[in-house]
This record gives structure tokens, C-alpha cells and sequence, in this order.
């Protein structure tokens, strides 16, 4: 259908081109110009007749007379000999008009004929708007035509869209698929229990979330994970994915969103998986270009559905996403997608594992050594590694082994490595230890420190888009309350990470900036939300507020206090993070040892426990 287009297209401005050459040649030999002088000339000499005066040309005959003096005129005998030839005795020609009051008068004196041409005829007037209109569609069709084969399923089947609800009625995925991930697969337990048996829950009357968000940076797992859970427990799985929803026609996502959850309750126990939800979940009003309208209505749907859908039928509505700080906070509301399981990135050991499922398929030689893999591929993912053993399966076959070889896996860790450092997403040696001293530093101060919660997990896995890895503590009760003392403690625990990279370094790198972000607006808060300086007295100083979820940027709130006030809390500010850093350094000046030991025992093991960090003080301290 192109093809054809584009041919009519060409044969359309060649028959155009001919055509214009044609007129040129058939027209412009045949009518002789002349110029308004030598027609006035012509006029007084009686060599023009039957003229047509137009409103921007005259156009007439030459009679004999008209010729000869033309010829003569322009010094040109043979004109004579060439109008002869043409075979007329009165040549047409034609001259530009111009404004002249004299020369109707001239005219009659002469005795000269002559009439007046309306220029619009109606067919004229008619072809002067048809054409070009004419051509205006020509074109339309012919790019309509050009898109429409172009994209899938073309432009004119408007309603089909890509967003298909994939039923599948058994996934035969199952945990044995995948590894690593041992913790999310725990919480996931009690879902696929309830799947199994919804009845069973129903009478103890125990309340089961309704929807359950995957979250972890790509390729972890996460869609593979929501399909295992269907495996285990035997049931359905529908699922959608969100950015299908992102161009789509008006009312189509709803629309889909309404029949995903009717198949549900025809098949429940079932689970419903939205993949991507962040595509389709971004929160409202929150698009640069102003809202996107057909998003709006589908996730506005998704809520509805999922608030009038009752769980006790046994459908799990689960659901994915690597960026949850984007999410629509009515998305993770209560009643929503309330459980939130999180699939980081595996460790050395899930590594290991991971390379086990997929190497189960292929053929390998004996030697090699699927912990010795999974230590050089720090930070990698599932989906990195699953790369790796196909790579490697795909080298070894281009050398005709008959089995897969160390030096084979070496080579497609290489390959795969290079691909991710283009995308930034590898840490080099020197990176990553900095980033054990830095974690070992937070977590050792942590651990002295009396107020300060206890450290749950360090890790140097990166995670997230910023984060180059993480000390994480766990709040032993709630607090509702805290005072200036944990919040000193708090604030020598951010720091403890630059701390130690002083210490050890003797300079500082960057990944200390979100620490020091947070420290600072502790002690901003301390000092003028809280009353907690000495100095100012226990008086609010108000700050600006910013809208919790949106990044809106508002203007600064005027200040009602003086510009000496200002000066004072910025004072006191910075003798508060002074004080912090200072502690921080003295607690890790005198652990010295013990950041060295825990910071090895860290870039080798990537992930320490709480507990085993905390058997290593012990022992140190005996
Ligand atoms: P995500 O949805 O988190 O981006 P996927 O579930 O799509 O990641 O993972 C892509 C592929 O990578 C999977 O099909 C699987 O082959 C492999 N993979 C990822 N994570 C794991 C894992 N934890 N265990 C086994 N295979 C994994
Ligand atoms: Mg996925
Ligand atoms: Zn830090």
C-alpha cells in the first residue's frame, strides 16, 4: 500500500513538470512580449488590434504593420522572416499593464478595438480553491496511509489496543525458579497459604492484604517472583502492564482495568498482577506537560476497582515497580497496596543461588565454580546473571565445546560487566571501599551510641538510583517522641560515614551528601522548630513548608525574625553538626581497630547482619 502511494505521489509531479514545460514552450514561442513602451508605440502606429485588457495584462494581435515596426525596433530583421514561419500573419502578444489614464483615450483616437476580460470566471475561482485542497488531501492520505501501516495495528484500529490482559491458567513458575531473594519469598508466604486455601482464612475471620506491591531496582526478580507466587499456590494469574496504558485512547484503560477485575472474581482464586505500576500509578497531577488524562482515569479506575473488591473471594491484586517514590500516595494507602515486600539485590550467596537455577538447564565441565562467578559479579541482578550463563552457553557453542568452560563464563562476565559500566551501575574496587569504610563507620557509631537504634543489616550492594549502599537500623519500640539527646545521637551516626572516610582516606568523597542533607535539617529543626538551642531559648522560628509529596517549588516564607536572629541560627546550626561530627570522630578514633576488621569482613561478605556485626564488637571488646 506504500508502495503505491509513494509511486502516485511521483507520477503526480512528473505529469505536473511536463505539463508546465509544455505550456512554457507551446505559449511562450508562440505570443511575442512586448514591453508597455513599445506598446504604446505600437498603439500610435496602428500595429496592434483586438486587444483584451485584463487587470494585469494586455493581450492582443499584431497586425503587418505592427511587426515591421517591431522588428525594426529591435533591430532584429529576421523577427519579420520568424513570425512567417510560424505560419501567422497577426501574432498573438501580450504585454504587462500598466497605469496609464491616457490610454483608453489613445486608443479611441487610434480607432483601436479593444475589450475588457473579467478574470474570475467561476470555473477559475472554483480550480483556484480545488486544487490546492485537492493536493492538501492528497498529502494527508498519503502520510495517514504511511503511519497507519507503520504502526502496529495502524491508526485505524482505534480501540484495539496493545494492553491485553494475559491470562494464564497455570504460570508453572515456582520458588524453585528463584533465588536470592529468600526474604521477599517469606512474606509472600502467607499470600500463596490464603490462595490455597481462601476458605480456611475466611473462617478464622484473619484479615488478608488486598494488594501487595514488589518493589527493587530492575531486573531483580520482581515479575518473575508475582508469576512463582501463582505457581505455588496453583492458581491463575491475569496480568496487565502499566506503561501499556500510557498511550492509550480515551476510556480504553478503564475500560480494560473494569474487565481485568470482572475476569478476576469469575476466576478467583486468582492473583491479578500489574507490572510497572509506576507507569500507570504516577502520582496525579504530577506530569510535566500538565495532566495526562487518560492515565488519570485508568489509575482513578484502578483505585475504585480496588476499593470495591472484596478480598474474601481469594483474588490478590499484586504489583511492581523500581520506583516507588513516584507512586500516587492513594496507590500505598491502607486497603490498597499497603503490603510492600521489598526484592533488593542479591548478595554474594543469592548470586550464587541464581546462578544455580539457571545453570540447571545447561551443560557445564565439573570445574566450574559457581561461588568463584558469583564473587566477581558484585552489584549484578538476576536478570544480569541469567545474561551471563546464556552468554557463556553461546560462546562455548561458537567454539564447539560440548561443554561450557570456566574461561567461557569468565569472558561473558566481562562482556556483561562492560555493557553495565556504560550504564553506570558498576562500583570499582577503590568505589567499594570507601563505601565499606563509610557503611562500617555509620554502624559502628550506631552501635555506641546509647539512644540510637540498633543496626539491623549493612550492606555495600548499591541500591536504588543514589545510594552506593546502606546501614540499616530497625526502632526497637514506636516513637512518638524524641529528645535533644537522640537527636544529637542521631545526627553523630549520619556523620560517622564521612567520619571514616576521613579517617582512613584522609579526605572526603562524595557519597556522604545525602548524610550530611539529612544531618543538617535535623539540626535545623532542632534549632527552630524545637527550641532546642540554648542560645535562642525555646522559641519557634518558622520555616518554609513544602508540600509532602510533590515537588513543587513555593516560595520561601517571609521571615519574622531579624537578620541578626538569622545569623544566630545558622550559628547554632552549625555548632550543633560541629558537635555531632566531633563525637563521631572520637567514637571511631578510639574503634580504630574494629573499623578496619568490620570494613574487610564487609567488602568481602558485601552484606553483614546485625547480629554478627554485633558478635564481632563483642569479641573485640572481651
Ligand atoms: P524485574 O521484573 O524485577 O525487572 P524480572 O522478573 O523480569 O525482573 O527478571 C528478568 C529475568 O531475570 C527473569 O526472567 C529471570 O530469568 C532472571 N532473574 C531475575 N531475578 C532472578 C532471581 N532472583 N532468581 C532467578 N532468576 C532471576
Ligand atoms: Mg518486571
Ligand atoms: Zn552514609
Amino acid at each position: 500500500m506504500t508502495k503505491l502511494a509513494r509511486f502516485s505521489i511521483w507520477y503526480f509531479l512528473a505529469t505536473l513538470l511536463v505539463f508546465v514545460i509544455l505550456q512554457n514552450y507551446l505559449i511562450g514561442h508562440r505570443v511575442q512580449t512586448v514591453s508597455y513602451s513599445e506598446f504604446r508605440e505600437l498603439v500610435d502606429k496602428q500595429g496592434v488590434k483586438d486587444l483584451v485588457v485584463s487587470s494585469d495584462t494586455i493581450d492582443g494581435k499584431l497586425t503587418p504593420a505592427g511587426v515591421e515596426f517591431l522588428a525594426k525596433q529591435r533591430q532584429d530583421p529576421e523577427l519579420v522572416e520568424r513570425i512567417k514561419q510560424l505560419g501567422e500573419t497577426e501574432p498573438a502578444f501580450s504585454t504587462v499593464r500598466m497605469e496609464d489614464a491616457t490610454l483608453l483615450e489613445r486608443l479611441d483616437k487610434q480607432g483601436v478595438e479593444y475589450s475588457a476580460r473579467l478574470e474570475k470566471t467561476w470555473l477559475t475561482s472554483l480550480l483556484s480553491w480545488l486544487l490546492p485542497m485537492l493536493l492538501l488531501i492528497g498529502i494527508w492520505v498519503y502520510f495517514f496511509r504511511k503511519i497507519g501501516a507503520g504502526a502496529a495495528g495502524g491508526l485505524m484500529t482505534v480501540g484495539k489496543s496493545k494492553a491485553k490482559v494475559y491470562v494464564e491458567g497455570e504460570t508453572k513458575v515456582t520458588f524453585k525458579d528463584v533465588a536470592g531473594v529468600e526474604e521477599a519469598e517469606e512474606e509472600l508466604k502467607e499470600i500463596i497459604e490464603f490462595l490455597k486455601n481462601p476458605a480456611k482464612f475466611q473462617v478464622l475471620g484473619g484479615k488478608i492484604p488486598k494488594g501487595v506491591l514488589l518493589v527493587g531496582p530492575p531486573g531483580t526478580g520482581k515479575t518473575l517472583l508475582a508469576r512463582a507466587v501463582a505457581g505455588e499456590a496453583k492458581v491463575p494469574f491475569l496480568s496487565l502492564t502499566g506503561s501499556d496504558f500510557v498511550e492509550m485512547f480515551v476510556g480504553v484503560g478503564a475500560a480494560r482495568v473494569r474487565d481485568l477485575f470482572a475476569q478476576a472474581q469469575e476466576k478467583a482464586p486468582c492473583i491479578i498482577f500489574i507490572d510497572e505500576l509506576d507507569a500507570l500509578g504516577k502520582a496525579r497531577g504530577l506530569s510535566p506537560m500538565g495532566g495526562h488524562e487518560e492515565r488519570e482515569n485508568t489509575l482513578n479506575q484502578l483505585l475504585s476497582e480496588m476499593d470495591g473488591f472484596d478480598t474474601r473471594k481469594g483474588v490478590i491484586i499484586m504489583s511492581a515497580t523500581n520506583r516507588p517514590e513516584i507512586l500516587d500516595p492513594a496507590l500505598i494507602r491502607p486497603g490498597r497496596f499497603d503490603r510492600h515486600v521489598l526484592v533488593d539485590r542479591p548478595s554474594l550467596k543469592g548470586r550464587e543461588a541464581i546462578f544455580k537455577v539457571h545453570t540447571r538447564g545447561v551443560k557445564m565441565v565439573p570445574e566450574v565454580d559457581l561461588f568463584k562467578l558469583a564473587a566477581r559479579t558484585p552489584g549484578m541482578v538476576g536478570a544480569d546473571l541469567a545474561n551471563i550463563v546464556n552468554e557463556a552457553a553461546l560462546l562455548a557453542a561458537r567454539r564447539n565445546k560440548a561443554a561450557i568452560e570456566m574461561v567461557d563464563f569468565e569472558e561473558a562476565i566481562d562482556r556483561v560487566v562492560a555493557g553495565l559500566e556504560k550504564r553506570n551501575r558498576m562500583m570499582n574496587p577503590r568505589e567499594k571501599e570507601i563505601v565499606a569504610y563509610h557503611e562500617t563507620g555509620h554502624a559502628l557509631v550506631a552501635e555506641s551510641l546509647p539512644t540510637t537504634d540498633r543496626v539491623h543489616r549493612v550492606s555495600i550492594i548499591p541500591r536504588g538510583v543514589g545510594a552506593l549502599g546502606y546501614t540499616m537500623q530497625l526502632p526497637t519500640e514506636d516513637r512518638y517522641l524524641m529528645t535533644k539527646s537522640e537527636l544529637e545521637d542521631r545526627m553523630a551516626v549520619l556523620l560517622g560515614g564521612r567520619v571514616a572516610e576521613e579517617l582512613v582516606f584522609d579526605e572526603v568523597s562524595t557519597g556522604a551528601q545525602n548524610d550530611l542533607y539529612r544531618a543538617t535539617d535535623i539540626a535545623r529543626s532542632m534549632v527552630r522548630e524545637y527550641g532546642m538551642s540554648e542560645k535562642l531559648g525555646p522559641m519557634t522560628f518558622e520555616r518554609e513548608r513544602r508540600p509532602l509529596f510533590l515537588e513543587t517549588v513555593m516560595p520561601p516564607a517571609s521571615k519574622d525574625y531579624s537578620e541578626g536572629t538569622a545569623q544566630e541560627i545558622d550559628r547554632e546550626v552549625s555548632a550543633l553538626i560541629e558537635n555531632a561530627h566531633h563525637r563521631a570522630k572520637a567514637i571511631l578514633e578510639s574503634k580504630r581497630e574494629i573499623l578496619e576488621k568490620v570494613a574487610k569482613i564487609l567488602l568481602e561478605k558485601e552484606v553483614l547482619e546485625g547480629d554478627d556485626l554485633r558478635a564481632l564488637l563483642n569479641s573485640k571488646a572481651e
